[in-house]
């Protein structure tokens, strides 16, 4: 970890139940987690009103997605207002499963975040190449493009987390190894270096998400320029997500 405050996010997708939800509130609120850390986790819409009301002020929350302007008639989506509405201080954007299965481009994903920032929410921005284009050569491309979009609209990095999440290591069980985070991480940052500015390239956080979880979290913590996790599935297991938030080293 850099020197920035470690930032760890739980990311629980489309999964839960009134009751699990309860039991997994309920495991974060009991559990010690370092204090020198921001906990994040982004439950479902449907229940962020019970998560917001049930869970102690120590984590924040985060929505899954956000629309692009202001609410109206938009079928199926939810607005930033709303999200502020019911107590969220994020927003996830960009996540790989909102880019390659439901069809979210750069230009629509970009127009998202500045809105969500521009309305005071923070950002959590989300980046990675697809397996072939690692194998292709491209992972560099591929973030730096992606990482462009969100440069080319975003009114200011103040309130922005980049994730850097491999789409072949998100769900499968298959970590990204330290170094291989690590080398993304930097050239993030140097692109952010070269592209924004050296102070936003120094203070932004560059998390890493993709098969994190309690017993890889330690090795991935160390590496310099991994501030922080993006965690899905094992952010469902209270236990193992302080695991992750308290690997900080
Ligand atoms: C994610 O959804 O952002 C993620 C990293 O998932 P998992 O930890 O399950 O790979």
């Amino acid at each position: 970890a850099g020197s920035g405050k470690f930032f760890v996010g739980g990311n629980w997708k489309c999964n839960g139940t009134k009751d699990s939800i309860t039991k997994l509130v309920s495991d974060l609120n009991s559990a010690k987690l370092e204090t020198d850390v921001d906990v994040v986790v982004s439950p479902p819409f449907v229940y962020l009103d019970q998560v917001t009301a049930s869970l102690t002020g120590r984590i924040e929350v985060s929505g899954q997605n956000s629309w692009i302007g202001k609410g109206g008639a938009f079928t199926g989506e939810i607005s930033v207002e709303q999200l502020k509405d019911i107590g969220c201080k994020w927003v996830i954007l960009g996540h790989s499963e909102c880019r390659h299965i439901i069809g979210e481009d750069d230009q629509f994903i970009g127009k998202k975040a500045a809105y969500a920032l521009n309305e005071g929410l923070g950002v959590i921005a989300c980046i990675g190449e697809l397996l072939e284009e690692r194998e292709a050569g491209k992972t560099f491309d591929v973030c730096f493009q992606q990482l462009k979009a969100f440069a080319d609209v975003v009114p200011s990095w103040d309130n922005i987390v980049i994730a850097y999440e491999p789409v072949w290591a998100i769900g499968t069980g298959k970590v990204a190894t330290p170094q291989q985070a690590q080398e993304v991480h930097v050239a993030v940052r140097d692109w952010l270096k070269k592209n924004v500015s050296e102070e936003v390239a120094s203070k932004t956080r560059i998390i890493y998400g993709g098969s994190v979880n309690g017993s890889n979290c330690a090795e991935l913590a160390k590496q310099e320029d991994i501030d922080g996790f993006l965690v899905g599935g094992a952010s469902l297991k209270g236990p193992e997500f302080a695991t992750i938030v308290n690997s900080v080293t």
